[in-house]
């Protein structure tokens, strides 16, 4: 029998309709809106941060009337400074009409400087939000205040208790003050906890975002959709139908001077504890009772607590040739750069299921029915199918349902996850961030693997850049009942 989310589901168009449904869960505030971009010197500011905060703009989601936008560092920088800084990074075309909406955003932007310890300088940044806010003719405590630190986590802590002591707005008021904290979230479970203790002693759960940016991208939020929206995959999607699901992710690049950061954290913990392993989450979870964010990820604590510890003969870890000669890393090091790890779950639907977490290529088989889910580069969608060859002779081939959205979306600007992820963050929906004890659950299940490869225990086996990785990994899928054909 078909339940309420199925009913729903199957009645949304693609994309559109999802946060429709939940409307009344989500606030629609039009208070004036205060963005502070804490480490606003950094990389990630000007890559990432600022440029989601200019499309936002530029679509009318962001209004000149009610938004400021605050950037914070330690770096002396006037606010032109600042808007040069970033300015190249916001717009690649030169029509007059894009030149006057972004001189109009850059004219929203003003700078503070300042220590992240600094009780002047964030007392400082509280008078220049609230005389924006007062500009506005907002009453004291009814504003929004949202706080992205763009920072290394080491000042995560003294940051947030900055905020807590000088910047806070009044809740009861209906304002509000969220923050979004950008992953590394710990080295492992210890760290993890520590840091989510110090920062739940300051905010509320509800207060914080955790950004895990995978969650954000347009493939992994269709992924519900398309196993709860579409009748014939409901059936089929579990062990007795699905041989094995692999989750992939291959970079043809190396370190390239961030050799520093890579090899204190490793493949393991930069892209499977969280990016993959929240892809893993959305493709096994049972179907939630409600579309609700604290629906949703209940689910996905259920299924990280049903998978089973990690067997060492099910890892094969790889170091690519000429990794140590970069010269911000160690002559030493034993960091991974390639892993591929087997995760068992044990529940009905998946009870003895492999699940691979690679960072290598797809494989195909003939005979077999492959879903391929592309979630970058250039999204898509397809199907191997086995079909008649067309022609007079009766023989088959391996064909695809092609859904390239290159092709068929071609008239629509694939949001930016960190895009969405801010608005999200802006209409208090949870959804797309990482709550606190999934993050717990998640490095549990890596965290005894990482202290082995920190004590030295697990030497990674060295492969060429550029190759598959290591051979031992194919051995090992085959060991696991995957023959690559
Ligand atoms: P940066 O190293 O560029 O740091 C951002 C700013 O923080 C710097 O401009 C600097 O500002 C200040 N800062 C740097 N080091 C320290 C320190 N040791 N103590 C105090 N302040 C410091 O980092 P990113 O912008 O690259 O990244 C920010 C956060 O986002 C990190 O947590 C990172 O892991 C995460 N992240 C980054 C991504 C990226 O693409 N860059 C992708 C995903 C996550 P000032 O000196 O002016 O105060």
């Amino acid at each position: 029998g078909s339940t309420v989310l199925d009913t729903s589901l199957s009645n949304v168009s693609l994309g559109s309709s999802f946060p429709e449904e939940r409307d009344t869960e989500i606030e629609h505030e039009v208070k004036c809106l205060s963005i502070i971009v804490l480490g606003a010197s950094g990389d990630l500011a000007k890559k990432k941060t600022f440029p989601a905060l200019f499309h936002l703009f530029q679509q009318g989601f962001l209004q000149e009337n009610d938004v400021h936008i605050f950037g914070y560092a330690r770096t002396k920088l006037s606010d032109d400074d600042l808007r040069e800084r970033i300015r190249g990074y916001l717009s690649h075309k030169s029509s007059s009409g894009q030149t006057e909406v972004l001189s109009r955003f850059l004219q929203l932007i003003k700078y503070v400087s300042g220590s992240y310890d600094s009780e002047d300088g964030f007392q400082l940044l509280n008078k220049e939000i609230s005389e924006h806010e007062i500009s506005k003719n907002s009453q004291p405590g009814t504003s929004r205040r949202l706080f992205y630190l763009a920072l290394p986590p080491s000042v995560y802590p003294s940051v947030c208790r900055m905020i807590r002591r000088y910047c806070m707005n009044q809740s009861d008021l209906g304002g509000w003050t969220r923050i979004v904290v950008e992953k590394p979230f710990g080295k492992d479970l210890k760290s993890a906890e520590d840091l989510s203790a110090q920062l739940g002693e300051l905010f509320d759960e509800q207060q914080l975002y955790r950004i895990d940016h995978y969650l954000g991208k347009e493939l992994v939020q269709n992924l519900l959709v398309v196993r709860f929206a579409n009748r014939f995959f409901l059936p089929l999607w579990n062990r007795d139908n699905i041989d094995n699901i692999q989750i992939v992710f291959r970079e043809d690049f190396g370190t390239e001077g961030r050799g520093g950061y890579f090899d204190e954290y490793g493949i393991i913990r930069d892209i499977i504890q969280n990016h993959l392993l929240q892809v893993l989450c959305l493709v096994a979870m049972e179907k939630p009772v409600s579309l609700k964010p604290e629906h949703i990820r209940d689910e996905k604590v259920k299924v990280l607590q049903s998978v089973l510890p990690i067997k060492l003969e099910e890892v094969v870890l790889g170091q690519y040739e000429g990794y140590k000669d970069d010269s911000t890393v160690s002559d030493s090091s034993n960091t991974p750069t390639f892993a591929t790890v087997i995760l068992r779950i044990d529940n009905e639907r998946w009870e003895g299921h492999n699940f691979h977490l690679l960072d290598l290529s797809m494989c195909k088989k003939q005979g077999r029915n492959e879903l391929v889910i592309r979630l970058q580069p250039s999204e898509a969608m397809y199907m191997k199918l086995t079909v008649k060859k067309p022609g007079l002779e009766m023989s088959t081939i391996q064909s695809e349902l092609d859904l390239s959205y290159g092709l068929r979306y071609q008239d629509v600007k694939i949001p930016e996850a960190y895009e969405r992820l801010i608005l999200d963050t802006i209409r208090g929906d949870q959804q797309h961030f990482v709550r606190r004890d999934e993050l717990r659950v998640a490095w549990e299940i890596f965290t005894p693997l990482l202290h082995r490869i920190d004590a030295g225990q697990l030497e990674p086996i060295s492969y060429k850049p550029g190759s598959r990785g290591p051979a031992e990994a194919d051995e090992l899928l085959a060991k696991a009942g995957y023959v690559q054909t």
